[in-house]
């Protein structure tokens, strides 16, 4: 379905380094990278653009518009978001959402990774000791860091500063301005070696929904879509939340496969009973 066919990765910051090798390889398609693209309209991370498309939207947007420009009828773009893991509070995390259209066959395929792998961070900064210690803490120079001016709406800002002079002299200049700076990791991949990885492995994981085929109608993409609660506890056979199947449901034929005990458990810890350990 996909081998020998070109492949367009909307990217601006290189981010084919970490997708094209793996899709080549397990697709067999053949990439290159759309850097014309001006996707900064939809919104920035270092916030001089809001972001008004969900990160979704906002990935199928940009993989449409490159699709486009080249002619092409397969397309890849992802979307990164940062902050807090969503059930880890205090625990800065990496959403890595990678989409896959193939307008040719009218497939779409969606991934996400959630990764705890990041060096996303930011203070504000009054003397040279904190500069020194937020750089190693993210560690630069392979990692990059942004400079701004501490208002909310900056007017300064320097992004990419991956040497210590630059990362200095920059210091310096807002220092003389404002007698403060905001530092930040810059999170754009070319500049954030960790992120590349997380991109890696969305990747992986994207080319392993793809080649993952339904069973009746051959379309790729089938996949978990939702699960079964309900393993009986092991003392009082009661059923707890833990998980007894996962479903499959084609998103072409609505073909339905419901997988037992995906995890080759058959019954659930007394601690996750809520009669035996409420
Ligand atoms: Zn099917
Ligand atoms: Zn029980």
């Amino acid at each position: 379905m996909f081998q020998g066919r070109s492949l367009v990765i909307a990217t601006k910051h290189h981010k084919e380094q970490a997708i094209a090798p793996v899709l080549e390889r397990e697709l067999g398609v053949r990439c290159f990278a759309d850097t014309t693209q001006d996707t900064d309209e939809l919104g920035t991370f270092t916030g001089e653009v809001e972001r008004r498309l969900d990160p979704m939207a906002s990935a199928r947007e940009k993989c449409m518009r490159a699709m486009a420009a080249n002619s092409c009828t397969l397309g890849v773009a992802s979307e990164g978001s940062f902050g807090p893991h969503p059930s880890l509070p205090f625990v800065p995390a990496d959403d890595e959402l990678l989409i896959f259209i193939d307008t040719l066959n009218h497939i779409e395929v969606v991934v996400r990774e959630l990764s705890t792998s990041t060096n996303f961070s930011a203070r504000s900064i009054t003397q040279i000791h904190e500069l020194s210690a937020f750089a190693e803490q993210v560690g630069f120079p392979l990692h990059g860091i942004i400079l701004r001016d501490k208002n909310p709406h900056s007017t300064v800002i320097y992004k990419g500063i991956h040497s210590m002079d630059v990362l200095l002299d920059r210091f310096d200049m807002l220092y003389t301005t404002f007698q403060s700076a905001y530092a930040e990791t810059d999170m754009r991949a070319m500049y954030n070696p960790t992120r590349m990885e997380v991109i890696k492995k969305a990747a992986e994981k994207l080319a392993q929904k793809i080649n993952s085929r339904c069973p009746q109608c051959n379309t790729p993409g089938f996949d978990i879509t939702d699960v079964i609660r309900g393993l009986p506890c092991s003392l009082c056979h009661r059923p707890t939340d833990m998980i007894i199947s996962s479903v499959c449901i084609c998103s072409a034929c609505q073909y339905l496969q419901v997988n037992r005990y995906p995890e080759q458990k058959y019954t659930a810890d007394p601690m996750y009973c809520n009669f035996c350990n409420p």
